[in-house]
């Protein structure tokens, strides 16, 4: 009875950190040089050809996650640099990249993340997002907004998200982007949110490999 039950549940293998691999690989992530973009696209097609087979083999539900790995992607960065040591672009910070994403450190515009990311969305079939990063919140420019979304449904994303930092002050309530202190009555006590997985979170609550991936985000221009 059970075992026929347990046969509909699904069996995901995810990966991180494949700008790491890539560059371990050929010395440049998928967003510095087109070999290494193709090269990307057939480790992860291949991965997908993996499960696939598995799946067929023993008639349950392998899928393939592109994961943002929370916890592992602080923890196997360390286990590596234990082993391998400190090598530039792969183990000398304190997180590995989410899934099949473009280092959030590296400058690239929104058009052009888009379109390289989305190309991987299809071989995540147990999940995949992909993020932009704006430096505020895009309030009054909701065209924008329906332009980036536009680009994202054309590129093949099944899954993504606009990310813009808010803060609010706690002692009257105004929200924006504030520095330090609150722009309208000088407070310091600010409560940041700010998305890096698949949700909001205020600063305070990520761990310390999701805080060093926060530090390192650059915003995407247009
Ligand atoms: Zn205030």
């Amino acid at each position: 009875m059970i075992a026929g039950a347990i046969k509909h549940g699904t069996l995901s293998i995810g990966f991180i950190g494949l700008a790491e691999a890539l560059v371990a690989l050929t010395g440049n992530h998928h967003g510095q040089s087109i070999d290494s973009y193709e090269l990307g696209l057939e480790i992860v097609n291949y991965m997908k050809k993996r499960v696939d087979e598995y799946a067929e083999e023993y008639d349950l539900n392998y899928t393939l996650l592109a994961t943002p790995a929370e916890g592992l992607s602080g923890r196997f960065i360390k286990m590596d640099r234990k082993l391998f040591g400190t090598i530039p672009g792969v183990t000398d910070k304190g997180y590995y990249t989410n899934s099949f994403h473009i280092p959030v450190a590296y400058d690239i515009s929104i058009a052009k993340k888009i379109a390289l990311e989305g190309a991987f969305h299809r071989y995540a079939n147990a999940g995949h997002i992909s993020y932009v990063e704006l430096d505020a919140p895009p309030v009054h420019n909701p065209e924008a907004v329906e332009a980036i979304i536009r680009q994202m449904a054309e590129s093949d994303m099944g899954y993504a998200g606009i990310n813009f930092p808010i803060d609010e002050c706690r002692s009257c309530g105004t929200s924006g982007l504030f520095d330090d202190a609150c722009t309208s009555c000088g407070s310091e006590d600010i409560r940041r949110v700010r998305r890096i997985t698949g949700y909001l979170s205020t600063v305070d609550r990520f761990n310390d490999g999701k805080a060093a991936e926060l530090k390192d985000r650059k915003s995407h221009f247009i």
